[in-house]
C-alpha cells in the first residue's frame, strides 16, 4: 500500500490523498462503509458497485466467531462481498473489550439499565473473554492470533490488536493499558507475514499527555497508517468537541505521509470536523443501519422516510439525486409503501440512496479542499447536521 497527499487546506489540517492497493485506489478523505459479516446488510450483491464505494471495513470478531472452524475455507473478502474494491478488517478487540466494562459504562451513560454482557479479563499477553451469543466458552485473543485470523480473511488493510480505552478509566489504569496498546502494536508488527498494511491504533482516552505520547510512539514506527480510537463520543457520554480534540493531540504527532482512520465516527459534522484534525478515513454503520430503518440522509439533513404522510411525495428521496434509487424511479411514496409491506426492496432503496449520499458528501469535501474552499463547504453543510 502506498499514501499520497496531493492537497492541503490552507484553513485546517485537512488534506486530500490518495491510497494506492492491489485491488485499487481510495481517493481521500473518504468514507469506508461498514460490512460486519462480510456483507453489508439491506444491499444486494453487485449493489456496491453501484454506490461510489471506496473501501470497505468488516468486523474480525464476527467473522471470527462466526466461522469457526471454517475460518481456514473463507474464500477472501472481495468473493464473500461481491466486490471488486479496497477492504480493511479491525483486529476484533473493540467487540471483545464491549462484552465487558465498556459496554457496561455506555449502556449506564446512555440512561439503561447497566448490564455486563460477557467476562472480559486483560493481561499483557492477551485478553480472555466469554461471549453468550457466541456459546459462551472461554476464550482468548491477542495481538498475533488477531493477525492470523486477519491474514486468512484477506483484506488490504488489517489493524493490530489494541485495548480501547474506556471514559471512566482513571489517568493510572489508561497509562497502564496505553503501554500495552503499544507492545502489541509491536507484536502484531513482528507476527505479520503478509503484505497487508498494518495500521496501529493510537489510545489514551480523555488524557492529552497520553493521547501525544500515544501518537509519538506509534508513529515513529514503520505502521502502514494509524486508526483513532476510544475517542466513545456521544455513545460513551462524551462530546462531539471532545472527540474532535483528542483527534487533534493525536494528528498533532502522527506522520503526514501515512494515512490515518478514525474508527466509528460517521455523523456529517464529525466528518467535517474530523478532517479539518486532519483524517482521511472514517467508518460507521449510520448510513447503512439507518437506512434499514427509513432514515434518508440529504444535503438538508435527514428525515425518516416511514414517518408522516407521503402517499402523495411523488418525488425523488433527495430532489436532484443521482444514485441508483433516485435515478431508477424510486420516490418517497414508494419506499414508505415498501417499508410498510416489510419488502425488503424498501430499505435497500434507502441504503443504496444512504450510502451513495455519505460517498458523494466526501467527494464534494474533497473537491472543497481542493479548491481552497472548505471554509465555504461547513458554512453550506446541512443545518440539521445532529440527531
Ligand atoms: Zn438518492
Amino acid at each position: 500500500m502506498t499514501f499520497k497527499v496531493d492537497g492541503k487546506d490552507p484553513g485546517s489540517r485537512a488534506r486530500t490523498g490518495t491510497i494506492e492497493t492491489e485491488s485499487g485506489t481510495v481517493e481521500t478523505p473518504s468514507y469506508v462503509i461498514v460490512g460486519t459479516r462480510a456483507s453489508v446488510r439491506g444491499l444486494e450483491p453487485g449493489d456496491l458497485a453501484t454506490t461510489k464505494t471506496q473501501m470497505v471495513i468488516s468486523n474480525t470478531y464476527h467473522l471470527w466467531q462466526g466461522l469457526g472452524e471454517n475460518l481456514n475455507e473463507f474464500p477472501g473478502l472481495q468473493d464473500e462481498l461481491g466486490w471488486k474494491g479496497v477492504t480493511m478488517t479491525d483486529s476484533g478487540g473493540f467487540q471483545v473489550f464491549s462484552l465487558g466494562a465498556l459496554r457496561d459504562e455506555g449502556k449506564r451513560r446512555g440512561g439503561q439499565e447497566s448490564e455486563v454482557k460477557g467476562v472480559v479479563e486483560v493481561s499483557n499477553s492477551g485478553v480472555t473473554f466469554s461471549d453468550p451469543d457466541y456459546g459462551g466458552e472461554p476464550q482468548y485473543l491477542d495481538p498475533e492470533l488477531s493477525i492470523r485470523i486477519q491474514e486468512q480473511l484477506g483484506a488490504d488493510i488489517v489493524v493490530a490488536l489494541d485495548e480501547p480505552s474506556a471514559p471512566f478509566h482513571t489517568e493510572e489504569y489508561t497509562r497502564e493499558s496505553l503501554g500495552r496498546t503499544h507492545a502489541w502494536a509491536m507484536r502484531a508488527m513482528q507476527a505479520r507475514t503478509s503484505d497487508q498494511a498494518l495500521y496501529a491504533v493510537v489510545q489514551g482516552g480523555a488524557f492529552e499527555e497520553l493521547r501525544r505520547e500515544s501518537a509519538r510512539t506509534l508513529g515513529v514506527l514503520p505502521f502502514d497508517g494509524y486508526a483513532i480510537g476510544g475517542t466513545y463520543g456521544d455513545a460513551y457520554g462524551g462530546t462531539k468537541e471532545d472527540t474532535a480534540k483528542m483527534v487533534r493531540w493525536s494528528t498533532d504527532h502522527l506522520p503526514e505521509d501515512r494515512p490515518r482512520h478514525l474508527f466509528g465516527v460517521g455523523e456529517l459534522d464529525d466528518l467535517i470536523d474530523g478532517v479539518e484534525g486532519g483524517i482521511d478515513t472514517f467508518d460507521c454503520v449510520i448510513p447503512t443501519r439507518e437506512g434499514r430503518h427509513g432514515r434518508i440522509w440529504t444535503h438538508e439533513g435527514y428525515y425518516d422516510v416511514t414517518r408522516g404522510s407521503m402517499a402523495d411525495r411523488h418525488e425523488p428521496l433527495e430532489d436532484g439525486c443521482a444514485c441508483p434509487a433516485c435515478s431508477a424511479g424510486a420516490t418517497k411514496a414508494m419506499v414508505k409503501e415498501l417499508f410498510l409491506a416489510k419488502n425488503p426492496e424498501g430499505p435497500r432503496l434507502a441504503v443504496l440512496h444512504n450510502v451513495w449520499f455519505f460517498n458523494t458528501f466526501m467527494e464534494e469535501m474533497r473537491h472543497a479542499i481542493r479548491d481552497g474552499k472548505l471554509a465555504e463547504f461547513r458554512a453550506r453543510a446541512p443545518k440539521q447536521l445532529r440527531k
